[in-house]
């Protein structure tokens, strides 16, 4: 084993020594999943039900805990922290429901009766970024758990605590051990072990593009199933008769929720040139009201970024001779902050412009008609959400079709919501979360056919 120094971000202190899984470790975990496999398959779905809603229960019981966790592990805001770990416990109650609907279909042949079943794949292993730990995690483990699967679950380095919590909270809850197991180990390790081992049937996947081309390629050598939940960079359309005053009011919460460390942030806004000056004119007082700072403060709406690293990154795209328009404030001293920032005038194919920065900093760009706005919103290799601002309904529509990406929000920053289908066009991802399919991913069809 080896010891990870787990860091508050917002002050750069370490907060826990985690110790990481070796590969061996690893290994036992999976050959214990496959274990439970069978027994866990067996429960009577009512009594799977049952024992996921004891789950739901427990977390919504340690919801003040797992926020806490977040807010120093993340530095992600205490309202995001609540709003998250209720997720969790919001997910679980929604795919409770899933064991005892599990249906499969009586189809008329000739000669015979025919019949389908959803039966679970077995070990599904889970990787998570630390990006958002607790929902992430959740919309893997819990549609898994109730279509029959035993999951093992890999929490990103930087971020193991509130996994390691909802581990025990599951066991409290009367799941058994082996059936939900968090390893908090490296990527290259843990996470390639999850690939490489062919006991684990399936790997859902969020992270980076880059990771998760290799994940892919890895489940082809034994066909085995994944899903991936990768990069963005995703528009902010704001058509001429929309209601400009919202539109700039909320383009901020659109680009740097979570200090812009989101997949779905809408790090491009496309104004039509029409109303660019008049948009830029009312955003501006919009970012500098950001409120950057303690994360555990209840005014807070930006908190630091994750690690010195990624501010190293994050930086290299703002570098001094930058196109600044405004930009909001930020805290010295020890952590890792950066303003809110808003980059204009910025080449549509500037790296800045299609990179995903993952940090508080957002480009805007003017477009002439419809037509001009979805060729621009299609740029680049991304298509994981987005949203278009207008009064013209036809026009909402026309283009959030004309998009390509996966979520669309009209008049709103909406991308992730458990009830709905969530996943990327392109380079984004591969497959859906969440929704009422999500258990499906996690089933194989069979097909029996019974002579008359
Ligand atoms: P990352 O790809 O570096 O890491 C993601 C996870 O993969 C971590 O747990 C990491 O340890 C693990 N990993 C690293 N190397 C691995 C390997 N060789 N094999 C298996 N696992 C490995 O990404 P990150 O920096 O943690 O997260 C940020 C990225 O995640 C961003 O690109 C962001 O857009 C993306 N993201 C996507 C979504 C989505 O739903 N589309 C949601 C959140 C984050």
């Amino acid at each position: 084993m080896t010891a990870f120094d787990v860091v508050d971000p917002a002050t750069a202190r370490v907060l826990r020594t985690v110790e990481l899984a070796s590969l061996e470790e690893t290994d036992a975990a999976i050959d214990r999943a496959r274990a439970a496999f069978p027994a866990w398959r067996d429960v009577a779905p009512g009594d799977r039900a049952r024992l996921l809603r004891r789950f739901a229960e427990a977390v919504d019981g340690a919801l003040e805990e797992l926020a806490g966790l977040e807010v120093r592990n993340a530095g992600h805001t205490i309202a995001n922290a609540r709003w998250e770990a209720g997720n969790v416990r919001d997910v679980l109650h929604y795919y409770a429901a899933a064991p005892e609907r599990l249906f499969g279909r009586q189809i008329p042949v000739p000669g015979g009766w025919d019949v389908t079943f959803r039966e679970p794949l077995g070990v599904v292993g889970v990787i998570v970024p630390w990006n958002f730990p607790m929902p992430i995690a959740g919309w893997g483990f819990a549609p898994a758990l109730a279509a029959g699967n035993t999951v093992v679950l890999k929490p990103a380095e930087l971020t193991p605590l509130t996994a390691l919590k909802l581990a025990e909270l599951a066991r409290a809850a009367g799941i058994p051990e082996d059936v939900f197991q968090v390893l908090p180990g490296a990527g290259p390790v843990v996470g390639r072990r999850f690939v490489t081992h062919p006991a684990v049937r399936k790997v859902v996947f969020t992270g980076s593009t880059r990771v998760g081309k290799e994940v892919m390629a890895g489940c082809a050598e034994q066909v085995k199933r994944v899903t991936l939940e990768l990069g963005g960079k995703s528009a902010n359309i704001v058509f001429a008769d929309a209601d400009l005053e919202r539109a700039a009011a909320t383009a901020p919460q659109g680009a740097f929720d979570n200090a812009g460390q989101d997949c779905c942030a809408r790090s491009r806004i496309l104004v039509q040139a029409s109303v660019y000056d008049r948009f830029m004119e009312l955003l501006e007082p919009a970012v500098r009201g950001v409120v950057v700072g303690d994360p555990g403060d209840e005014a807070t709406a930006m908190g630091p970024l994750i690690s010195a690293a990624h501010l190293a990154k994050v930086s290299s795209y703002v570098p001094d001779d930058a196109p600044v328009a405004f930009r909001g404030s930020a805290p010295g001293g020890p952590g890792y902050w950066f303003p809110p920032t808003v980059l204009a005038p910025v080449a549509p194919d500037a790296p800045v412009a299609v990179d995903e920065v993952f940090g508080p900093v957002v480009v805007v760009l003017p477009f002439e008609d419809e037509e001009d706005a979805v060729r621009l919103a299609n740029h680049g290799e991304y298509g994981l959400s987005g949203s278009v601002w207008t009064r013209d309904v036809g026009r909402a529509l026309r283009v959030s079709r004309g998009v390509e990406a996966g979520n669309l929000s009209v008049n709103s920053h909406s991308s992730v919501r458990y009830w709905t289908p969530f996943g990327g066009f392109k380079q984004s991802g591969l497959g859906r979360e969440l929704g009422p399919d999500a258990p499906d991913a996690f089933t194989e069809t069979k097909n029996v056919f019974i002579a008359h």
